[in-house]
């Protein structure tokens, strides 16, 4: 019998496509979309840092556009900002950092969107027919991935925000990296500083070697979501004979990452303070903690660590009231570009009247030069491009 054929010309095959919308020569702030097809992603979803509350054009774009889902790589805000914002498709992020953001919402009396999902590192999922690949990295926000995604033959790894310096070894992650990818999409936050990054370990070291060095209160001043930073300083505290105190905020985050890191709840040596009146939920948060401490105890206890932020100037005037804070030291642990902003300046300025002595101890929470450059020669991409950079004429 005569075979038929029918013959139907061959569809155009989709390929994978990325396009920055926003990002390129512009510290944070990232916006990507992927396609494959049909299918359209948005990574990240991030507020510009200095935009205060008003929505840039290109952001109610993003908002208002279709998606079949957001991907985000970390909670900080100039990736994760605009979140709560879109409800109209999933937005995945990692587990932990989905805790994270919950604590901060409940904190703030909110309750965190329910389009907001999960994933974990190593566990690949679909959208569509694009498949995405979470690798847990280091950075300075708890719970923050690589992502990859494939589809068609392709594939693009885009790093988030990402160091090599930090706790966790780099050596795992680069064991399950893929061997190879057609693009990588690499931040450059350091790229031209010629910046050498100390390891988050040679932190603690240098904090437990200068914690000895005064018998005064140490405070630290740090970003409360920095969790690897709060464990870098809680053990050079403890190696140095003094308890931690974190303020309820703080604490809600740390007991939102849960594990080994230091919290009111499970270490003996780590206590909760408020440092305002606390009402409402947030008093009966404070209140579930064992440990915990209010001002004139402090005033009177033993020597003492404290995470400290600018909003918290009231409190440690009330606190150098009850107890002499001269010779105090405070340390700065964040990057040198918040010494510009107004609350920062006034907190510093505030903080020397009060007789405190000033020490700066912090590290990159961004990859080196060299580092990046270890992370294009292990996946061997075809094309490699970064974001997340500083304006050509800044560097
Ligand atoms: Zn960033
Ligand atoms: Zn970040």
């Amino acid at each position: 019998m005569e075979k038929s054929f029918t013959h139907r010309p061959k569809a155009e095959k989709p390929a994978l496509n990325y396009t920055i919308l926003r990002g390129k020569d512009k510290i944070g702030e990232n916006l990507i979309e992927i396609e494959y097809g049909e299918t359209k992603l948005l990574i990240e979803l991030g507020k510009a840092l200095d935009g205060g509350e008003e929505l840039s054009d290109i952001e109610k774009a993003v908002l208002q556009k279709k998606y079949d889902a957001v991907v985000v790589s970390h909670y900080h805000a100039d990736h994760a900002g605009l979140i709560g914002q879109k409800k109209d498709c999933p937005i995945y992020i990692g587990a932990g950092a989905r805790r994270i953001l919950g604590a901060m919402d409940e904190y703030n009396g909110k309750i965190l969107p329910n389009n907001i999902v999960a994933y974990r590192s190593g566990r690949p999922f679909y959208v569509s027919k694009i498949r995405i690949t979470p690798f847990l990295c280091d950075h300075s926000a708890f719970d923050s991935y690589m992502l990859l995604f494939e589809a068609g033959g392709k594939s693009i790894l885009y790093t988030g925000d990402f160091r090599l310096h930090g706790r966790k070894n780099s050596d795992g992650l680069f064991a399950r990296l893929p061997e190879y990818v057609d693009t990588l999409i690499s931040e450059g936050t350091n790229l031209g500083s010629g910046k050498p990054c100390f390891s988050e370990r040679e932190l603690e070291e240098r904090a437990a070697e200068l914690f000895p060095t005064t018998d005064r209160p140490v405070f630290v001043l740090q970003s409360a979501s920095n969790i690897d930073r709060l464990v870098s300083m809680y053990r050079a505290a403890k190696r140095s004979g003094r308890i931690f105190y974190e303020d309820l905020y703080t604490a809600m985050l740390a007991v939102a990452a849960g594990g080994k890191i230091p919290r009111p709840d499970v270490f003996d040596d780590v206590y909760a303070f408020t440092p305002r009146r606390v009402q409402g939920k947030r008093k009966d948060l404070f209140f579930e903690f064992e440990h915990k401490r209010g001002i004139a105890r402090i005033a009177k206890g033993k020597p003492f660590v404290m995470l400290v932020r600018p909003s918290m100037l009231g409190y440690l005037k009330k606190l150098a009231e009850k107890m002499d804070l001269e010779g105090a030291l405070l340390v700065y642990s964040m990057w040198s570009g918040y010494r510009e902003q107004d609350d920062v300046k006034l907190f510093l300025a505030e903080a020397q009247k009060l007789g405190f002595t000033e020490y700066t101890l912090h590290t990159s929470g961004h990859a080196s030069e060299q580092d990046i450059e270890r992370l294009k020669e292990r996946v061997a991409a075809s094309e490699y491009v970064t974001v997340h950079t500083l304006p050509t004429d800044r560097k």
